[in-house]
Formats: C-alpha cells, structure tokens, sequence
C-alpha cells in the first residue's frame, strides 16, 4: 500500500503501516465502511456516505509536523509529499492535495519571489504594474514550467502511495487570485473597476494555462481539481458575476472534461457572493467561517457539497479541543446532506495536534458519533 522508499529519502524514520494511527479506528467500525476516496466521491454523486468526509487543509503545518522548513515544502515536491503522507497518516482525513502557496503560477509567468523559511513568500516586484504589462503573460507548456511541473510530479507519489484509497487533490489558482498575485490585489481590485479588458486579455492567458495544468495533474493522478480564488471575495456581486464568473465557469467545465470534479476555495466573507459562486459549475464550494452556513445552504439547494467552516484561528489554533468538537458539531448539524468536515481555511502552523485529534477521524476524535450520523 504504501511506497515510502522513494519518499523518505531524507527522513530516518521509515514509517510502517503497523505504527500508523490514523485511518483506522472511526473506519472500520462497521462492515461497509468506505474509504476516502469512496466517502468523497459518492458524497458529490449525492449517494449515501458510511460518515461526513474530514477535508482539512494542510501546508505549513505538515512542514513542521515532518520537520522541515515551509521554503522546503513549496520548492521540492518530494518534500511536499511526504509530509502530506505523514500528516495524513496522522489523522486519518479522507483527502490529500498538493496545495502548498499562491505562487507557483506567478513564479513561471516570470514574476520574482522570495521563499522564506517560515512564511508565506514574498513577491519582490509584481509582474504587471499597468495594461501593457498582458504581453508579459505567455502561454505556458507545462513540461518546460518550473513550479507548476513541480506540483504535477507532487501528484505523482500521493497517486503512488494512496491511489483510490483517498482522494487526491490537484490546486491551482482562479481567475481573480491568479491577476491578484501578478499585480497585487490593491492594483487588481482597482484595474477590475476601471480596466476590465486588461483583466479579460490576462485572463484568457491565465485560464488557458490554468487549464493544462489541471490536465496535467488529473494525468498524474489527481482525482479531484481545488480552486483558489481567493481575492473574489473582495468584488462587489455584480463584478463577481460580470468579470471573474465566466472565467471560473471556462476553467470549471474543461477540468470536468478532463476527467475531474471541482473543489472552490474562495477564502473569506462570501455571504454576498456565494449563490454566484454556486453558479460557477462547481462540485464543492469551501466555505470559511464568517460565512452563514444555514444560509448558504438555503440560497444554493442541496445538490453542491459544502466544505466548512469553524474558525481555524480563534477556535482550532487558540481554542480547546473541547471547542473545536462544539463548532464542528454546529457546522455537522447546519451543513447539510451534501457538507465535508474542515476549518474554514488552512490548519494554522503550530496548531495543538489534540486540537487536530478532536475533529478528524483518528485516536482523540470527540464527535466521532456526529461524523457517523446517517446519511
Ligand atoms: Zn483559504
């Protein structure tokens, strides 16, 4: 099952499914218990589910968890794999993804960026200061990138290791994210009011890169496409729906063409975007925790998946285990038929493992009776 001789190579542990703590306990509680990937997939298919799917994200925690540096994470996907397998096996959650920072695609497109130790990087000087700058966007063959062929290869060994076990998350960036990052989201936000061409001529480069890459990671083994988009939450519901909304439904329907559903993750205060969003032929939308969960699945109907939702800062990093179990068993109760089990957004480095413990499907889960609900 597992194939860590060619993950660990700088690791002295070698891990062994005997010492593993995870995936078991909460699984094989019953006869027809599912696995990851089943959970997940007959869940978006709208079929019954043995319990809610546990969806967190992870990136600088996992570097901390398997001791190494966030820079190492991003910029070596071996890395990145093997911590996502340690920190999977862990806890025991039903996918694992490649996701690791915004700036794969803005490091190919030419921008420059410095990779810190600990800490998101940071962009020296951004890509595109005015229009003009679109003719610095290229369209991109993913086998000559950099970084974005590095998260394909990244692909490679969680597909290896846990192929149709779990399920395997590709992640790139949206339309709006991705002409954030190139000119900063203060410039964005503003070219998005007054320049919409130079965001519609950026865009059909973005996406159409976008596009491959996805293709690229599905071939590799991904199962499922994440999309972050996160700067959308920042436009009023009418730039949502003229300007980004096609975009993302451009992007959304060729991943489903090459074979995969989609995964939104627009971080944030979506309350004034999220029925749009539900329009953007999107499988499951992640929302993050200011949002109305009840709400939400009242405005979108029951037929797209909820990822969500409870406070991944105040309550799952600062608050108690205790705390986190409360919250978790709010958003179970108001996420609906369709809804996965998360923080509103990514696993904060240096969060207390028992806090981790109290919401995924491992030794120390306080609402395993909660995830275990009919369904
Ligand atoms: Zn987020």
């Amino acid at each position: 099952m597992i194939g860590f001789e060619d993950l660990c190579f700088n690791c002295a542990v070698v891990l062994r499914p005997d010492k593993m703590r995870g995936d078991s306990l909460l699984n094989a509680a019953s006869d027809n218990a599912m696995n990851g990937y089943q959970r997940i997939h007959r869940l978006l298919e709208g079929k019954p589910v043995d319990r809610i799917p546990v969806v967190p994200i992870f990136m600088a925690w996992s570097a901390e968890y398997a001791g190494f540096t966030y820079r190492r994470f991003q910029l070596d996907h071996r890395v990145m794999a093997e911590c996502v397998l340690r920190t999977q096996e862990r806890f025991g959650f039903d996918q694992i993804s490649v996701i690791s920072d915004p700036y794969r695609e803005t490091h190919d497109y030419g921008a420059r960026i410095e990779y810190r130790d600990h800490g998101v990087g940071k962009m020296i000087e951004p890509l595109m200061a005015s229009p003009a700058d679109v003719r610095k966007l290229r369209r991109m063959k993913i086998e000559e990138t950099t970084r974005m062929l590095d998260r394909a290869k990244g692909v490679e060994p969680l597909a290896r290791a846990r192929k149709g076990e779990l399920s395997i998350l590709g992640w790139l960036e949206g339309p709006m994210a991705e002409f954030a990052t190139l000119c900063t989201t203060e410039a964005a936000l503003v070219f998005a009011l007054t320049e919409p061409e130079f965001f519609n001529d950026a865009c059909a480069v973005i996406v159409d890169n976008a596009i491959e890459w996805g293709r690229a990671q599905i071939e590799a083994g991904a199962d499922m496409i994440g999309v972050g988009d996160a700067a959308a939450s920042l436009l009023s519901p009418q730039l949502y729906r003229d300007l980004v909304l096609p975009w993302e439904k451009k992007l959304f329907s060729a991943i489903h063409a090459a074979g995969a559903p989609v995964r939104l993750h627009i971080c944030g205060n979506v309350n004034h975007i999220v029925e749009d969003m539900a329009a953007s032929g999107a499988d499951a939308i992640d929302v993050d925790w200011m949002v109305d969960l009840p709400r939400t699945r009242r405005l979108i109907g029951p037929d797209i998946a909820l990822f969500g939702q409870f406070d991944p800062s105040a309550v799952l990093r600062w608050g108690t285990p205790q705390a986190v179990a409360a919250h978790a068993r709010k958003n179970i109760a108001e996420g609906g038929a369709k809804f996965g089990l998360m923080p509103g957004c990514e696993v904060p480095p240096q969060t207390p493992e028992a806090n981790i413990e109290a919401f995924c499907p491992c030794e120390g889960c306080l609402i395993a009776d909660a995830l275990a609900r009919p369904h």
